[in-house]
């Protein structure tokens, strides 16, 4: 029997999420998330696919605990882990560095690495190692194979990646902008082109990624040249909770004016930031509703996500030369048209446009919402990081790039 099923992984330090794909098509066959490991009140959803879902509530101790219910649900549809159609395990891992510049398969020299990235990715990576670990033990036959956030923006050139710092101090402290979101920039990059009707290396893309994280990428060519996040993901476009660009001098004054601890700072930037901190509100529909109804608070919070959206589509475009395509992806940037609308707003200089009608359509799959006569195509293209990894996890355990 021909092993063709690759489970991905996405192992948060109190959740898992799972997907199982058969890469012949690259189907789903089940999706499913355990949330509040450790407390008394885990909950495990799981959705077989054409079938309905099953949810459980109740005390699941650790990762590994996890991973074992998570395996007895699959089973139950004929789908356990121990099945010899299962060809691997892709992970998700947020920080890859330098070192890691492609999907790769896991050993004690890959753990070791991942582990001594630790300091610079602290709330993720070593979640991701438990999931590694757990899911190990449970198929200790199986490749397991790590796919790093960081790694397509590995091609980065020096100009862009290096902050303009000392440079003995980035480098003694690895300072210096990796860029996250990658498996979602490398997909969508790809299907714009795909729906442009060109190979990835034929045409630059600018990949708005806005979902309650968000970050902007220039692609040139199928290759990363600059993107927004940087050493960690706090940097860039306005977020969810999270600030993004700011002078740096604001964290000394908060120390020195404000009296406030690097942990208080470091909470206040990336969880009480963005939209939330700007009008309380992190959900872009709660956003325009109340925008509808006249609340000022949240027009002024909507501007200034608008206007640093607007500020690095002109930033990319400058780093590119020639756009091709700009491409709206994720929570925000796939269904909240509003948004896609004033991005590009009065930018037809720039041969940016997007099409009233072809805009306010909702739909799942990738699609054009630019006016046929501009020059530069808007996109609007869903990501599927899951299937991504499932594919470069697939198309390095069977030696093959172009399985699906
Ligand atoms: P993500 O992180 O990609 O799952 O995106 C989550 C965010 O997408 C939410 O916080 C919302 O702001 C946004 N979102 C999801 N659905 C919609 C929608 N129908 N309209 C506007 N924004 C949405």
């Amino acid at each position: 029997m021909s092993s063709t099923r690759v489970l991905v992984l996405n192992s948060g330090s109190s959740s898992v999420k799972y997907q199982l794909l058969d890469m012949r098509g690259g189907s789903r066959l089940a999706v499913g998330l355990v949330e509040r490991i450790g407390e008394e009140t885990s909950r495990l959803k799981h959705t077989p696919t054409g079938g309905a879902a099953r949810e459980w509530t109740g005390a699941i101790a650790d990762h590994d605990a996890a991973l074992k219910a998570v395996s007895e649900e699959l089973a139950r549809d004929g789908l356990g882990l121990d099945s010899p159609e299962l060809a691997a395990i892709g992970h998700r891992v947020v920080h890859g560095g330098l070192h890691f510049t492609e999907p790769t398969v896991i050993d004690d020299a890959v753990l070791a690495e991942i582990e001594r990235l630790v300091p610079v990715a602290p709330l993720h990576n070593p979640a991701n190692l438990t999931g590694i670990r757990t899911a190990s033990a449970l198929r200790p036959d199986l490749p397991q194979v790590a796919v790093f956030d960081t790694a397509f923006h590995t091609t980065m050139p020096e100009s862009a990646a290096r902050y303009a710092i000392d440079v003995r101090t980035a480098d003694e402290y690895r300072i210096r902008r990796y860029g996250f979101h990658g498996t979602s920039h490398a997909y969508v990059s790809r299907a714009t082109a795909e729906l442009l009707g060109k190979h990835p290396s034929e045409v630059n893309v600018i990949v708005l990624h806005l979902g309650n994280g968000a970050s902007a990428s220039a692609v040139e060519g199928g290759r990363c040249v600059d993107t927004s996040m940087g050493l960690t993901p706090l940097e860039g476009l306005v977020m969810g909770t999270r600030s993004g660009d700011m002078d740096p001098a604001v964290i000394f004054h908060l120390m020195r004016v404000g009296g406030m601890s690097t942990d208080e700072i470091d909470t206040l930037l990336n969880k009480k930031s963005g939209l939330v901190g700007l009008c309380g509100d992190n959900d872009m529909r709660e956003i325009r509703r109340r925008i509808d109804e006249g609340d000022e608070q949240a027009k002024l919070a909507f501007d200034i996500y608008i206007h640093r959206l607007r500020k690095y589509i002109g930033a990319y475009y400058a780093v590119l030369g020639r756009v091709d395509a700009v491409a709206f992806t994720a929570g925000v940037g796939e269904n909240a048209s509003p948004v896609r609308e004033a991005a590009v707003a009065g930018l037809e200089a720039l041969g940016l446009a997007v099409d009233g009608e072809l805009n306010a359509v909702r739909s799942d799959e990738p699609r054009l919402i630019s006016p046929e006569s501009a020059r530069v195509a808007v996109a609007v293209v869903p990501t599927d990081e899951e299937l991504e990894i499932a594919t470069q996890t697939y198309a390095l355990v069977k030696g093959s790039q172009n399985l699906t």
